[in-house]
């Protein structure tokens, strides 16, 4: 009993000097707190000072893209400092594009903070991203509209149309995706095809292949003095492919497959239509995007099927609501799951696309 009674004394005893010390703590907090000379950059963590620096750097003191002043929002992966318009437009290209933090109100590591130096800021960036600029070009200004800034940050980062190697578009597997063409489905390589590194998203599983055939386009807009030479663009995720330029037409007829490898978040399939000039920057035909997820879920379902006749899966519904000039049918011919699908593209006067999906899943 008399043990029993000294141990709960002590306990007692440390619990009291624990509760001495938490008070302690909260004192010395309060008193922080209460100190009138403790200003907001005081408090800021070891990143988040080199950080505040950085910005008031003289090239990171105006938005990359449109010259705003003091731009407080950073692309994480691209290192450029914007402003609140122009990381509005950043964060439409998604994440595998450009990755929006906020100087201010975001948690920063020191790796994210060294790696930002490491890229140059601003001037830097700006002599990669803009190198290739035409003359007759001009960069959006603080005051510009929604369009405008999208236009030139999509054809500045996404399609990479002024950066210093060629003007050509940014593509991470191209000979990968060319190669494909000759591997079996069980082959080795193939499988190694399917799981490739990303820079920016690590490793990236693929759920099977889309083959895209862009068949035509109909009254597509007039770019040049009286025609247009049109070429497709089709991404998907971090990939890009695009058709070859067909010389002076508004209806031109490119009968050309594409492939591209699906991931397993499955991003919506995009077109861009663009008029290609010699001496200029490539001019903006339209824009279609496809949601490819009922196809690659069709072709999940019948990839094991024997069934030969040919059958009509499922149908995507012209309507006033959306792009369709008339009904997408995902149909099952000779085993393979495909999609035939006639639309008009947005953002632009005029213009119709046919093109024709099949989904090869990959078995897991
Ligand atoms: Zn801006």
């Amino acid at each position: 009993m008399e043990m029993s009674t000294e141990q709960e004394t002590s306990s007692a005893g440390h619990n009291a000097a624990g509760h001495n010390t938490a008070g302690s703590v909260s004192c010395l907090l309060d008193l922080l707190r209460s100190d009138p000379t403790t200003s907001w950059s005081n408090r800021m963590t070891g990143p988040q000072i080199r950080l505040h620096s950085l910005s008031h750097e003289s090239g990171n003191r105006f938005c990359a893209d449109c010259g705003s002043p003091d731009p407080k929002w950073v692309s994480i992966n691209l290192g450029v400092f914007v402003c609140i318009k122009c990381s509005g437009v950043h964060r439409s290209l998604g994440v595998h594009i450009s990755k929006i933090l906020s100087a201010k109100l975001d948690e920063w590591t020191e790796e994210q903070v060294n790696a930002l130096i490491e890229m140059g800021g601003n001037e830097a960036l700006n002599r990669k991203y803009e190198a290739s600029i035409p003359e007759n070009f001009t960069k959006p200004k603080p005051d510009s509209s929604i369009e405008e800034r999208s236009d030139f940050i999509r054809r500045k980062y996404e399609l990479r149309q002024f950066c210093e190697s060629d003007g050509q578009l940014y593509c991470p597997y191209p000979a990968r995706i060319q190669s494909i063409k000759f591997l079996k489905k069980n082959d080795q390589n193939y499988l190694n095809f399917l799981t490739v590194m990303s820079p920016q998203a690590g490793m990236i599983e693929f759920v099977g292949l889309i083959k895209v055939v862009i068949v035509k386009g109909t009254n597509l807009a007039i770019r040049d003095v009286m025609t247009s030479d049109p070429y497709v663009i089709l991404s998907l995720g971090q990939q890009s492919v695009k058709t070859r330029v067909i010389k002076s037409s508004l209806n031109p007829v490119w009968n050309e497959q594409l492939m591209l490898s699906i991931p397993d978040q499955i991003p919506p399939l995009k077109l861009l239509v663009y008029d290609k000039d010699t001496f200029s920057t490539d001019d903006f035909m339209g824009q279609a995007e496809i949601d490819i997820q009922p196809l690659v879920s069709a072709a999940k379902a019948y990839e094991n099927s024997t069934i030969n006749e040919s059958m009509q899966l499922g149908k995507w519904v012209a309507s006033k609501d959306n792009t369709l000039v008339k009904d997408s049918i995902i149909s099952l011919v000779d085993g393979k799951v495909k999609q035939d699908i006639t639309l008009r593209l947005q953002n632009v006067e005029r213009g119709i696309l046919e093109m024709e999906l099949e989904c090869v899943p990959l078995i897991q």
